[in-house]
């Protein structure tokens, strides 16, 4: 997409720190990071969300997103990492070309994970059949 700025940097239009890349995938250092070594996996070919991407691609996408993953690790001796995807604007997606954050974390790092919170009593039954009713 023209005004996409991840198909830019894949076409070499903007600048990044790359860190992978193969005829399907690119990788690189994601400009305002969690923790330092903060990477983004991202397919060459423009699709909005994970859910457009073809199982193919997706495969692809989640092997290298392992590989890589363990370079991060490594590279910046992280005790860690979570994955991300964040998926629609809703769930802060700012970029509209699907993408895996590699984040890496610290034990010291300081970081929580998202607040957790309780079902009313019969709800959680509800909302199970709310949603195997789609699959
Ligand atoms: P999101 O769409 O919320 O999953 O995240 C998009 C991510 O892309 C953010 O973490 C940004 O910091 C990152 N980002 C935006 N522009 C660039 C860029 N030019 N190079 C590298 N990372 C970028
Ligand atoms: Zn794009």
């Amino acid at each position: 997409m023209t005004d996409c700025i991840f198909c830019k940097i894949i076409k070499g239009e903007i600048p990044c720190s790359k860190i992978y890349e193969n005829d399907k995938i690119m990788a690189f250092l994601d400009i305002m990071p969690v923790n330092k070594g903060h990477t983004l996996v991202v397919p060459k070919e423009h699709y909005e969300t994970i859910l457009d991407l073809p199982d193919d691609l997706l495969n692809e996408l989640i092997v290298s997103t392992k590989k890589i993953s363990k370079a991060v690790m490594k590279g910046v001796n992280a005790d860690g990492f979570n994955i991300g995807v964040n998926t629609k604007e809703a769930a802060g997606q700012i970029i509209m070309h699907a993408h895996l954050h590699i984040i890496p974390r610290f034990s010291n790092d300081g970081l929580k994970s998202w607040p957790q919170s309780k079902y009313a009593e019969g709800e959680m039954d509800k909302v199970r059949e709310s949603i195997v009713k789609f699959l």
